[in-house]
This record gives C-alpha cells, sequence and structure tokens, in this order.
C-alpha cells in the first residue's frame, strides 16, 4: 500500500529509493548451492525420479521463477524454527549427511539422553491447504524417505563436519520426526514414528534407479506435468522436461508430447476410457446420497461431520434479455463481441470386439 505523505516529509525522503525485497530474495535463493550439487538430495527421493536426475547429472534448471514468494518465506520461516529448537531445545541443527552418493542436511537432531531415544527430525513450512491434507492423508512418501534417509545416514556415520558430535560414526536415531508448520497461522502437527528400516531400503531402491541413470531423459517423469500436478508447475526443470518453448506457440497441452506413436494413445484411450466409466459411477453413487442428505441437519454421524453453506439470496444482477428487448425497442444496435470458438469436445467409445 503507498500513501501520499510527501507533505510532512523531510526533503528527498519521498525519492529515496526502497530497496525490492523479493528482488533481492530471489537473487539470494538462486545462489543457495543447492540447487546445483550433483550428489542426491534425500528430498528429491521418492518424488520424481526424472527431476532428481536432472539434479543429479547437473542439469542446469531452466524454470527459476521470480513468483516463489511462498517458497523463500518458507526458507526465512525454516531459519528461525531451527534457531529455536538450537537455542531452546539443545537441537543439533542443519547436520550434513553424506554417504558418497546421497547428500543431505537433516534440519535437527537430539542425541538419546536417558530414556529418551536419538530423534531426527525435519520440518516443512505448508500452506493452511497442504497442512490439511497432512491431518487428512499423514505424511507424503517422499516425505518419510527424506526422514528416514537422515537416520540412516545418522545411524551409519554419515555426519561429517560438527563441532560436538563425533563425525563418521554410527550414531543413534531410533525415533523419526516431521514437523508441519502452517504458513499463514503457524498451525503445527507433528508426524512421529519408530525408525523402520524398510521405508529406508525403499528410499534406497528407489535412489539407486536415479544413481544408475546414464541421463535424465532415460528416467520417467513421475508426475503429471505443468497444469496437472503443482510439483511440475513449480518444478525448475519442466521446460526441458516438458519441452514447453517448443510448444509455447500452438496452445497444445504439454501432455500431448507422451501421445508419440499409436501405442502411446490406445494407452491413453484406456485410461480415460476406465476413468470415465468409474467416474460415471461414482457420479451416481454422490448423487443419490445428496439427494439423501438434503433434509438432514448439520452435526457429527459417526465418523463423519456435515457441514451447510450458502443457500442465501443473491444480489440482482442484469438481466440481459430484458436489456435486450430495451435496446431493439429503441432501434439501437446491440453491441457485440466475438464469441471465441466452442470447447473441443472428446468422444472416446470400445470399438466392439469383432465376432
Ligand atoms: S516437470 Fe514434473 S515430471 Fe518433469 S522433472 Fe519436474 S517434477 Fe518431474
Amino acid at each position: 500500500m503507498s500513501t501520499d505523505r510527501s507533505a510532512n516529509m523531510p526533503i528527498g525522503a519521498s525519492t529515496a529509493p526502497v530497496p525490492d525485497l523479493w528482488k533481492g530474495a530471489h537473487r539470494d535463493d538462486r545462489s543457495r548451492p543447492r540447487s546445483r550439487q550433483r550428489l542426491l538430495g534425500p528430498s528429491s527421493i521418492g518424488l520424481c525420479r526424472r527431476r532428481a536426475a536432472y539434479e543429479l547429472h547437473g542439469t542446469w534448471p531452466t524454470d527459476l521463477d521470480d513468483n516463489m514468494h511462498a517458497a523463500i518465506l518458507g526458507t526465512w520461516l525454516h531459519e528461525g524454527i531451527l534457531r529455536v529448537l538450537a537455542e531452546q531445545y539443545g537441537a543439533h541443527t542443519e547436520l550434513e549427511l553424506t554417504d558418497g552418493v546421497i547428500l543431505g542436511h537433516a534440519d535437527a537432531y537430539w542425541t538419546p539422553s536417558g530414556q529418551v531415544p536419538g530423534v531426527v527430525e525435519d520440518v516443512k513450512t505448508k500452506s493452511t491447504r497442504a497442512l490439511d491434507l497432512v491431518v487428512r492423508q499423514g505424511p507424503r512418501r517422499h516425505e518419510l524417505f527424506q526422514v528416514h534417509l537422515y537416520a540412516h545416514l545418522l545411524r551409519t556415520g554419515g555426519l561429517t563436519n560438527h563441532p560436538h558430535l563425533p563425525t563418521g560414526k554410527p550414531l543413534e536415531a531410533d525415533v523419526v520426526r516431521i514437523r508441519y508448520v502452517g504458513r499463514e497461522y503457524g498451525q503445527v502437527v507433528v508426524h512421529q514414528q519408530a525408525y523402520d528400516e524398510d521405508v529406508t531400503r525403499q528410499a534406497l531402491a528407489w535412489a539407486e534407479d536415479v544413481l544408475d541413470s546414464q541421463e535424465p531423459e532415460a528416467m520417467p517423469r513421475d508426475l503429471d506435468g505443468p497444469g496437472l500436478s503443482v510439483i511440475c508447475d513449480n518444478c525448475p526443470f519442466r521446460s526441458t522436461c516438458w519441452q514447453l518453448d517448443s510448444l509455447a506457440d500452438d496452445g497444445r497441452a504439454p501432455q500431448t508430447i507422451l501421445a508419440e506413436d499409436t501405442a502411446a494413445i490406445t494407452e491413453a484411450l484406456s485410461a480415460y476410457a476406465d476413468a470415465a466409466e468409474i467416474e460415471s459411477a461414482a457420479k451416481k453413487r454422490k448423487a443419490k446420497a445428496r439427494k439423501m442428505l438434503d433434509a438432514a441437519d448439520a452435526g457429527t454421524y459417526g465418523a463423519f461431520r456435515l457441514s451447510w453453506s450458502g443457500g442465501n439470496p443473491r444480489p440482482p444482477e442484469p438481466d440481459a434479455e430484458a436489456m435486450i428487448r430495451v435496446l431493439e425497442g429503441l432501434g439501437v444496435d446491440i453491441p457485440m463481441r466475438s464469441g471465441g470458438r466452442t470447447s473441443r469436445t472428446i468422444g472416446v467409445s470400445r470399438v466392439p470386439e469383432a465376432g
């Protein structure tokens, strides 16, 4: 917000340059070494094999957005949270861990003390919507992989360069914790569990696949692409991955590059037909359930909560048909604008089996 207070300001105050916070913040963010690391980072394991391979092979990111304000706010918040955990709760923070092929920084670690086991913690800042998802569905697979890999590296002597803890020696980490903090209101959701060797095994197998890759393009795109996956929308490699530059002019969806031959088109048709059948059956079930609930009061029923919103009168809105009648009555030409195009509708049906 800017207000004109020049009348009250000393000479020069209104023209003194205001440093551009976000320009500087983006410069600062880009200069962080993490985006150019050649070893695999635990935070990339379990998410998308092609993205992890781009990082591993040192591909220069094509899409460093200038609007990653939420991510940068998250980084700043993260730094403050780690400082509090260290200063108030005695955590060892930002521990560099590596086994020579995986390199990461565990957010916080507490050595065992008395009855309390060694704990490794990963802090994640999230939007309220993303936090709701965590509450409903629990941590995502890659988040569990990440914190288990930190524990694994601690347990196998992966700590390097630490002023207080012994380096190169196994450290006890029997509990893993993910602390989610809401970026808007500071809500905290904690997931804590015993270290699970099996999760680490899965994470290492996933990583192995990427470490064996000759080039990023040999790895599958594990996510659905721009417009369909938020992770792809924010991926620093999305233009390279989805050849966005060559698609820029003709308005085609990036996913069209996946339909490269008859087999791929047939596969997409099969997925479409299957999904349409499931969707149609689900819509019918949902419509019947909705009608049944029409007169039910808001409240908690078993494991479900019912609430109602809306149903309020809308303010009056212009009546286009009446306006046309008035203009026609006055003999005035009706203003027109381009109607654009009708939306393209796809038709997919199964070909009846011969015979
Ligand atoms: S754009 Fe999506 S599919 Fe491609 S590398 Fe990034 S995350 Fe993976």
